[in-house]
């Protein structure tokens, strides 16, 4: 059996150091405003060499999305990137792209450098994999609309390797073929500007009898609280079905989020390493621990659905909006100090004897709760409150667990 590979998006250093640290075994990050995240911070071709030095730290890779669909204005720009990554010494370990043209001119100008085919374009027959496939593509996202047995079917064509998202943010409309942003904002999904207007709120307007608008005569549509969000789909999460994804052979697992923190970054990349590592180290006698579940649960989330993949009808949450987290991180581990003391990176307040939520860097480890026994300044006072923007030493009376990189965080509510 084919131990898929985890793939975390990356929208800063930052995230691309803590998705390694807590499993990951790639990341995906786009460059410039060529990619589906034009508004996300992005990186250059100059940060390259420090990307990859990053990733080799963790034997991981780095792939890097180029799925925009460019006009030809816009393809300018991309193939003045290519040549700029032509001439970079330092080159990612593959690229994720949608369009043709884009294709033919990274066949032309970086050969060497292996091609994803990114869920945009919307691969859904076999026949369509053997096309780009015969084009130089080594890998193809499929579409989320794909169910389970889609899936193990298109793996067992052995045409190509396959990846597929399992968490994060879904759309209302069949992957790659929606306008709805582009006609009501004038920000084009497929130039990574989508503006969301499947999450807005809508109401009804009234038309008179010649079939005039009447803007002043409008209903609301209410479904619950007061709103009602019709387009609105729920988030991806098939932590519970991982066993039977790894059994289609797929090739590769996708977290979705590239404008996600850091902290849901870490917190989602730990629960599905867990997740594959004990299906893989204990098989159907694996449990998940409660902690992990917990986890995703606590994050910042519209309701979840394992979507197509898991069978699930109903995807679409006309009633609810999204959920606030239940996280906040108040502090990340800096060193750590003989006799249970750690230095600490204060983010937002916390207290001695506060019953605290660890995070742990190591990517082996659940998460588990902590209270502190003592808090003290760098000059060995003693504090009541560990103060935002302070650096700190906090002490436990068992054994301390905690290391570098660990995230302290408060659970709310
Ligand atoms: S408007 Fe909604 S459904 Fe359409 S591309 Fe944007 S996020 Fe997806």
């Amino acid at each position: 059996m084919i131990k898929p590979e985890l793939l975390a998006p990356a929208g800063n250093f930052e995230t691309l150091h803590a998705a390694f640290l807590h499993g990951a075994d790639a990341v995906f990050l786009g460059m410039g405003t060529l990619n589906l995240r034009a508004y996300s911070e992005n990186f250059s071709v100059d940060d390259l060499p420090e990307i990859m030095r990053i990733a080799g730290e963790y034997s991981g890779k780095v792939y890097l999305v180029l799925n925009t669909m460019p006009n030809d204005d816009q393809i300018i720009e991309v193939e003045q990137f290519l040549i700029q990554l032509a001439n970079s010494p330092i080159k990612p370990s593959a690229m994720i792209v949608s369009d043709p043209g884009v294709i033919r001119l990274c066949g032309k100008i970086v050969p060497e450098i292996e091609l994803h085919l990114s869920t945009q374009t919307g691969t859904f027959n076999s026949e369509s994999l053997k096309f780009w496939a015969e084009q130089g593509i080594t890998r193809v996202v499929l579409p989320r609309e794909f169910s389970l047995e889609q899936i193990a079917h298109s793996v067992s064509q052995e045409i190509c390797e396959i990846e597929v998202f399992v968490h994060g943010a879904m759309c209302v409309s069949v992957s790659g073929r929606c306008l709805m942003g582009a006609y009501i904002s004038g920000r084009h999904p497929n130039h990574g500007e989508c503006s969301q207007p499947c999450r807005f709120s809508y109401d009804i307007v009234a038309r008179d009898g010649a079939g005039n608008l009447m803007p002043d005569k409008g209903f609301s549509v209410e479904e619950e609280n007061g709103t009602a969000y019709i387009f609105n789909s729920k988030d991806l999460n098939t932590l519970e079905i991982i066993p039977q994804l790894i059994e289609t052979g797929v090739h590769s697992l996708k977290i979705e989020g590239r404008n996600k923190s850091v902290h849901y970054v870490s917190s989602v990349i730990k629960a599905y390493r867990a997740a594959i590592d004990g299906y893989f180290e204990k098989g159907d006698s694996y449990v998940l621990p409660e902690s992990y579940r917990t986890e995703l649960e606590l994050l910042d989330h519209r309701p979840y659905t394992t979507g197509f993949v898991g069978g699930d009808a109903q995807m679409q949450s006309v009633s609810f909006a999204k959920e606030k987290s239940k996280i906040r991180v108040v502090g990340v581990v800096k060193e750590v100090l003989p006799n249970c003391v750690a230095v600490v990176d204060v983010k937002n307040p916390f207290k001695t004897e506060e019953l605290l939520s660890i995070l742990p860097a190591n990517a082996k480890v659940a998460p588990y709760n902590l209270a502190f026994t003592e808090i003290v300044d760098l000059s060995g006072n003693r504090m009541n409150t560990a103060i935002t923007n302070r650096v700190v030493c906090v002490k436990n009376s068992s054994e301390n667990k905690l290391k570098v990189g660990d995230m302290i965080r408060r659970v709310i509510g």
